[in-house]
This record gives structure tokens, C-alpha cells and sequence, in this order.
């Protein structure tokens, strides 16, 4: 068997200590690839290192996070675009907006998103999109910038049927399904029976969103079992079969290599 995980902070000091272990101990359950979503400014060497210490297995994104969304936005994304033309990336992520931390810079945090979706196009990338109490904002930015040349994923999907059917019309878009599913009062896990295989992708978000039974400690992509355990539960297949499918979507997705 074999998982992506599809979106993994690993690069963060949180792994300074045993990121060589950690990436040991995910590849004994199967998880052998794993895409590294950028922060901002200030985590790119740290990203770029852990890419390139372990090539084929880490591959990163570029792109400014929405929390990281303020003031001096605009330098942030002259960044962004400036290492679009000097380096490899396999989307752009992650992008999106983030009203649960702070509202202020929320007309910054959608123009942020519009550009970013642009970049994408141009790179021909996919994108990353971190939603976390902004589907209407999301939404209103993707009604206008959608066309068929965009896809993505909403990562650490958690809205209800609605807000699925609603990004399954757009056309281009898949879902990241996270620790989340494995909470008992994380709701999605009404709405996961009713998506296909073809539709999701497996993440963790480490060091963030630890699956039970590591609810509460530091994440880390061995733990992607447990959420891909639940989730085939969720939709009454086996495993295997939702890890061969869910290892080709990220395969296509971010246009990485199986091998
Ligand atoms: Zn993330």
C-alpha cells in the first residue's frame, strides 16, 4: 500500500529534531510521498531544504498563507512570484482565507486568494486552498476567477453537503480529507459516504490536526493511517482500494512521479 500525504508542514522546526525518523516511520505504513504547502517568506529556506534533502519524497509548493496575509502583503507576493520563475514548485499553496484568527485584513486575504489563483494559471499549477470559517469570501473570489484551466483542492475539507456539492460543480476541484474525519464532533463524517473515490485525497496537516487516537499531540504522516482507516469506513470500502485511488488523484493533481 501506498499514501501521499497531501499536504504536511514537516519542514517547520517542530521536526528539527527527527525529521529523517519521522519520514522513516511514515514510509513503514506506507505514506512515501509527501507535498510541503509554503507559509510564507520566512519558512521558503526552511521548505526548500527539506525538499531538497529528500528528493522524490518531498515536494513543495509556493504561496502565502492566509494568516500570513497583512500589511506588506504585496511584497509577500512579489516573493512568491519571484520564486515561480527560479525553482520547481507542484502548485501553488497554500492560499486562501482564514477568518477565524482575525478579520482585518480580510479584503487583503481575498485579493491575496484572486492573485495567487492567477499565478496558478499562468504556471499552469494546481492550488491549495485553506478555508477556515470564509466559504462565502471563497467562493465569492472563485465565482469570478474559475475557468477551466483551474484545479485544486480544498484541503482539510470540513464543510457540510452544501459547500461539497458546491465545489464538486466548479469543475476542477477535489478534497483533502484530514484528521478531522476521525472526530466525533467533526461533522464531515456525514459527509464523506456520499463522495467517490475520485473526488479525495488523504492529508494529515502536521504538526496541526492530530487524528484519534493522537488527538491533541504533535501530528506527524504515520498518522495518515488512521485517517485513511476511517474514511474507507466512512465509505465502506477497503483500504487498499482507497489508497491505490487516492494515491493516483495526488499523483495527477500535483503531477508528481509514482516511482
Ligand atoms: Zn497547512
Amino acid at each position: 500500500m501506498v499514501l501521499v500525504d497531501t499536504h504536511s508542514h514537516i519542514f517547520v522546526q517542530e521536526f528539527d529534531l527527527d525529521r529523517e525518523q519521522t519520514i522513516a516511520r511514515a514510509a513503514e505504513v506506507g505514506v512515501q510521498k509527501f507535498i510541503l504547502p509554503n507559509i510564507d517568506s520566512s519558512s521558503i529556506p526552511r521548505l526548500l531544504e527539506t525538499s531538497q534533502a529528500f528528493p522524490n519524497v518531498c515536494f513543495p509548493l509556493m504561496g502565502l498563507h492566509p494568516t500570513s496575509v497583512g500589511k506588506d502583503f504585496e511584497k509577500e507576493l512579489e516573493v512568491v512570484e519571484d520564486w515561480l520563475t527560479q525553482h520547481k514548485f507542484y502548485g501553488i499553496g497554500e492560499i486562501g482565507i482564514d477568518l477565524y484568527w482575525d478579520k482585518t485584513y480580510v479584503e487583503q486575504q481575498k485579493e491575496a486568494f484572486a492573485y495567487q489563483i492567477r499565478l496558478a494559471k499562468k504556471h499552469n499549477l494546481p492550488i491549495v486552498i485553506h478555508a477556515r470559517n470564509s466559504f462565502d469570501e471563497i467562493f465569492e473570489v472563485l465565482d469570478k476567477e474559475n475557468d477551466s484551466a483551474l484545479r485544486g483542492v480544498f484541503h482539510s475539507f470540513t464543510g457540510g453537503e452544501k459547500e461539497y456539492k458546491r465545489i464538486m460543480s466548479y469543475g476542477g476541484f477535489i478534497l483533502g480529507l484530514g484528521g478531522v474525519v476521525t472526530y466525533k464532533n467533526g461533522g464531515v463524517d456525514k459527509v464523506v459516504p456520499l463522495m467517490d473515490t475520485s473526488e479525495i485525497i488523504l492529508e494529515t496537516d502536521s504538526p496541526y490536526l492530530s487524528p484519534v487516537p493522537n488527538r491533541g499531540k504533535r501530528n506527524e504522516p504515520a498518522n495518515l493511517i488512521y485517517t485513511a482507516k476511517r474514511v474507507a469506513d466512512l465509505l465502506n470500502i477497503d483500504i487498499q482500494h482507497l489508497a491505490s485511488a487516492t494515491t493516483a488523484n495526488a499523483i495527477e493533481l500535483f503531477g508528481i512521479t509514482s516511482k
